[in-house]
């Protein structure tokens, strides 16, 4: 992956275009480099499987015009916060050197969720240690790199926000890339067990979720997240 300004994080391919691909959107219309990493296949989801999922995670980011997109390929719902995925994930910051890491959510309905949130706060924090050694896709030593801040996205379950992002010109791009993942969402024409996700209620919901979002800094849609820090500003006028 290349060097990018934001890199956003999901333990399942969807989760970012759920939680963040509006703020993604709104950052490279104002000229920063976004890329996203999967963890993994989300093989074990109710509907589809992992290939299907990946390729829907391909047709999401062309939707959202993203060119940097890349899975790591861990155990989907069993994985732990070791050394190994640590490891996984400090490889590719270090190779794409991300300013900003955007990150599942701290607390979430789906376990994978905060564990997540854990395991990538942990391999962000190494991947800025010179002692811990990795090495690129094509051999060299990487040098350290450590994201500025991590902010976490807010998921399924209501959390109070600490920065909400006003992604308003962008909501329509964001619901057709959510509807790339047709196994998971809403299909008339699916076969599939239901699941909490599959109905026509959740899409709704997705849109509800970025209204309430929005009304509290006075816009039609926003994203809410979460930030383990203090949020420093330069400029407070650029601020809703
Ligand atoms: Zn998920």
């Amino acid at each position: 992956m290349k060097k990018v300004d934001i890199l956003a994080i999901g333990v399942h391919p969807d989760d970012v275009e759920l939680s963040c691909a509006g703020t993604l959107l709104k950052h490279m219309q104002l000229g920063y480099t976004v890329g996203i990493l999967d963890l993994t296949h989300g093989e074990l989801g109710t509907r589809g499987s992992g290939p299907l999922r990946l390729k829907e995670a391909e047709a999401a980011a062309a939707i959202l015009g993203i060119s940097e997109r890349v899975n790591i390929g861990i155990p989907d719902g069993f994985f732990e916060n070791n050394v190994a995925n640590k490891l996984k994930i400090i490889e590719v910051v270090r190779e794409c050197k991300p300013d900003i890491v955007l990150a599942n959510a701290i607390e979430d309905r789906h376990p994978d969720h905060g564990r997540s949130a854990g395991l990538i706060y942990d391999a962000c924090f190494l991947a800025g240690l010179s002692k811990v050694e990795t090495v690129s896709r094509t051999g060299e030593k990487q040098a350290k790199w450590r994201p500025r801040v991590i902010y976490n996205y807010v998921q399924d379950k209501m959390l109070i926000a600490d920065l909400i992002v006003d992604i308003t010109p962008f909501m329509d791009q964001k619901m057709q890339s959510i509807l790339a993942y047709s196994s998971q969402f809403y299909d008339a024409n699916s076969n599939e067990d239901e699941s909490p996700i599959s109905g026509k209620d959740f899409l709704e919901y997705i849109k509800a979720r970025a209204q309430s979002y929005g009304r509290q800094i006075g816009v039609s849609y926003g994203e809410g997240f979460t930030a383990s820090r203090p949020i420093g500003v330069n400029d407070i006028l650029k601020l809703h």
